[in-house]
């Protein structure tokens, strides 16, 4: 299934760490990397932590709660009962204000809270329904002071590691400081995988720009995020998010409810089909599935219809908002010097020498309009990171260093089917070369 989902298409795997095992983790990496290297392509890995999550603790049976009555949340296990239920979060009572919503299973059951005591916060149902044991809770507007990074994460982030993950996300983020603490965590490792913040709640909006500057790449996870902002600001949200991604060049991703209906159904909904389309139209670097492709019927089906929409939309002129970017070095105009050449030449394919993958990650921000990147470099790590990067193709070239020759370059890519004779490509590079930054920008047909 996972070769399948290739060859339709994905090409990055997150892996939901609320919901995988250690042993699951290292089965799902191997089989990953076995499906990729039959197909030669390099998909990323993405971990993502769970964070700092808030569930209910069990009860003894589910409880069906109705509109007006009482129910309470506790956090002392002696006050456990048929009406009250625990909360897993310590500070639960300091944090809550009397009047605060308290929303479980992603806002299907919303509650009020009346009156606090120092254990127990007694509510009122305003929505009722089925309340199950361990199910997640949302506090709208609640700044929940539990550590970035819990004991769990710690854990799952050190298999990450064994693993050589490409990207750990992280859930939840509420200031920069979260994404530096993880940073910390991993600074030691020769290659630590790059961190993706997502911003799913009121405080990680009010402090994007910071976040954004702090984080590699930044994720707009609409679940959580529907849930805690009204859902009339979503929209605002997500476009406000990408447009500030654009303007300091971090990758993007737009996660969630994309095609839920294909959960259970082989067509997605005309409301889908344009939600898919206009992320792709504000130029994200990627579009993410979540439950349609862990437990949904037709996760093949699935990535299919994205690639297909996303081609599509593709071809349309997008919002550009890359036009608003602040440029900071020569390197970053360098990049936007051989899009703009690539665009003029109306060019089959952009070539980029790349050692870290920052020109590569320069250069696609700069959104080429037709031309895809081909990426050209010696490591896996690297390469698993350009996957993530919009229209960008990462090829892992065996002996490849900065000076390899262009046109040796041009006839592998060829050999190996990403070029044809008589494609126009852009060449670029700019990498140090035996003590020297060579910085160079070609035009070729291939021959
Ligand atoms: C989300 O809330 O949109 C999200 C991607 O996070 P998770 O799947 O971990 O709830």
């Amino acid at each position: 299934m996972i070769g399948a989902l290739m060859d339709a298409g994905a090409n990055l795997f997150r892996l939901n760490m609320s919901h995988a095992r250690h042993d699951w983790v290292r089965e799902v990496v191997a089989n990953i990397r076995t499906a990729a290297a039959i197909r030669d392509c390099v998909p990323a890995i993405l971990m993502d932590l769970q964070g700092p999550a808030i569930r209910t603790g069990d009860l003894p049976a589910p409880v069906d709660l109705v509109k007006g009555e009482r129910f309470d949340f506790t956090t002392n296990p002696e006050k456990e009962g048929a009406r009250v239920a625990r909360v897993n979060y310590p500070s639960f009572l300091d944090d809550i204000e009397e009047g605060a919503t308290i929303l479980i299973d992603n806002g299907l059951i919303r509650m009020k809270v009346l009156h606090k005591t120092t254990d127990v916060a007694e509510c009122e149902v305003e929505i009722g329904g089925n309340l199950g044991s361990r199910r997640h809770i949302n506090l709208p507007g609640t700044k929940v002071n539990l550590p970035a990074l819990t004991e769990k994460d710690k854990a799952d982030v050190a298999v990450g590691l064994e693993l050589d993950i490409d990207y750990f996300a992280l859930s939840f983020v509420r200031e920069a400081a979260d994404v530096e603490q993880l940073k910390l965590l991993i600074q030691s490792e020769e290659h630590p995988p790059r961190v993706v913040a997502k911003v799913e709640d009121q405080h990680a909006v009010k402090q994007i720009k910071r976040i954004i500057r702090a984080a590699d790449a930044i994720m707009v996870a609409r679940g959580d995020l529907g849930v805690e902002c009204p859902y009339e600001e979503l929209p605002i949200i997500q476009r406000r998010i990408v447009r500030q991604c654009l303007k300091v060049g971090k990758p993007v991703v737009v996660a969630t409810h994309m095609l839920e209906s294909m959960i259970n159904e082989p067509h997605p909904t005309r409301a889908e089909v344009t939600d898919v389309a206009n992320a792709v139209f504000e130029q994200a670097d990627a579009i993410m599935l979540s439950g349609e492709t862990s437990v949904g019927q037709f996760p093949v089906m699935c990535v299919e219809v994205m690639d297909r929409i996303a081609r599509r939309m593709e071809q349309e002129r997008g919002a550009r908002f890359h036009k608003e970017a602040d440029l900071n070095d020569e390197r970053e105009k360098l990049a936007k010097s051989a899009v703009g050449m690539a665009d003029d030449l109306n060019a089959d394919a952009m070539v980029v020498f790349t050692v870290s993958g920052r020109m590569v990650r320069e250069s696609s921000w700069m959104r080429p309009k037709h031309s895809q990147i081909l990426a050209l470099c010696a490591s896996a790590r690297v390469a698993g990171e350009m996957a993530l990067f919009r229209g960008v193709r990462p090829v892992i070239i065996e002996g490849f260093c900065p000076d390899f020759p262009v046109l040796d370059a041009l006839a592998t890519l060829k050999d190996r089917g990403y070029l044809e004779v008589g494609d126009t490509v852009v060449v670029s590079s700019s990498t140090q070369a035996v003590e020297k930054i060579s910085n160079s920008v070609q035009i070729h047909k291939v021959a």
